[in-house]
């Protein structure tokens, strides 16, 4: 019988992304007063930490007891000193998991917990991709409420409900829900598909080339900010358009899309104030790339990045 995916790979191209392995079951349509309740007194509760941008592990383990997180101060089986409670992200094989932003003052017993930063941690990748995606949700979720504690609409503090999944307003009734940002990235390939376009921010790493890629605005499709954020970058005109991949890119709240685009255009217009360089790459030079073996030690982003996974199904799509 012929299915409609005929021909889509089995498994998602957003799995080989960083931050892609999340199996929290988050239980949303469960979030009542009464179930983040019992979560909080659950005696296999567990917590996630950071402070600041950082996570702490302890002997590469980032699962904390509620008795060990609340006595930094994450508020776990109730109000913190700070106001807010550690937030439920959901759970695993029937577990709580929850999640809190210790304040920046906190101190912690460095010989025995490392701090570290998301971005280090999926480069490492010395945890667990379960772990890995679970933290990511926790950083966009934590810093969600410790950013919105007052109403946007009246400027009244706000009360944590729905286990940090919703933030209500005593003085308007307003209910604020946590954002994601979509941004989209893209590869630009010739309309004879031998070439792509790369560019490179002065940020970059030496050598490095990357996809062009901006934030999704309001009232625009994806497609259209492709093309859109294509034209700005490069002045390279866009016509069809093909999702790829998504990845949750927890910095602090956005869900990269990744697409291919044709290109209708070839002369490069380059906006000096995004990019140092941009320019087309053939197919074998993308290859050497991915390799590393390109003479002139141009890279590509590393694979925890969607970029990465982008770039490598166009360079070995023939
Ligand atoms: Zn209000």
């Amino acid at each position: 019988m012929t299915s409609f995916f005929n021909g889509l790979p089995a498994t998602d191209a957003s799995a080989l992304t960083g931050f892609a392995g999340n199996r929290i079951d988050r239980e949303a349509e469960h979030r009542t007063a009464e179930s983040v309740a019992a979560a909080r007194s659950h005696r296999d509760a567990r917590v996630y930490l950071f402070r600041g941008d950082k996570a702490l592990l302890r002997g590469g383990d980032p699962l904390f007891t509620v008795a060990e997180a609340d006595a930094l101060g994450a508020g776990t089986s109730g109000a913190s000193a700070g106001g807010d409670s550690a937030v439920l992200l959901g759970y695993a094989d029937g577990a709580p998991r929850f999640a809190a932003l210790l304040p920046d003052n906190t101190a912690i017993d460095e010989s025995r917990i490392t701090l570290t930063d998301l971005r280090s941690l999926a480069i490492a990748a010395e945890i667990s991709p379960t772990h890995l995606g679970a933290l990511a949700q926790a950083r966009s979720l934590t810093l969600w409420n410790a950013r919105n504690r007052f109403c946007a609409n009246c400027g009244t503090a706000t009360t944590m409900v729905s286990g940090g999944y919703r933030r209500d307003c005593p003085t308007c009734g307003a209910q604020h829900f946590p954002r994601t940002d979509p941004v989209v990235i893209m590869l630009a390939i010739d309309e004879a598909g031998d070439r792509a376009l790369l560019g490179r921010s002065a940020r970059f790493n030496p050598g490095m080339y990357s996809c062009l890629a901006g934030f999704v605005e309001h009232g625009e499709t994806i497609e259209d900010a492709v093309r859109r954020e294509t034209a700005e970058e490069s002045g390279i005109r866009i016509g069809r358009v093909r999702y790829h991949a998504s990845q949750p890119w927890p910095f602090p709240a956005s869900l990269m899309i990744g697409c291919h685009g044709e290109a209708l255009s070839l002369d490069i217009t380059r906006d000096e104030s995004e990019l140092e360089d941009c320019r087309w790459f053939s197919r074998g030079e993308v290859r050497q790339m991915l390799a590393g073996t390109h003479a002139e030690k141009i890279t590509t982003p590393m694979k925890m990045a969607i970029a990465h996974h982008i770039i490598r199904a166009w360079a070995d799509s023939r």
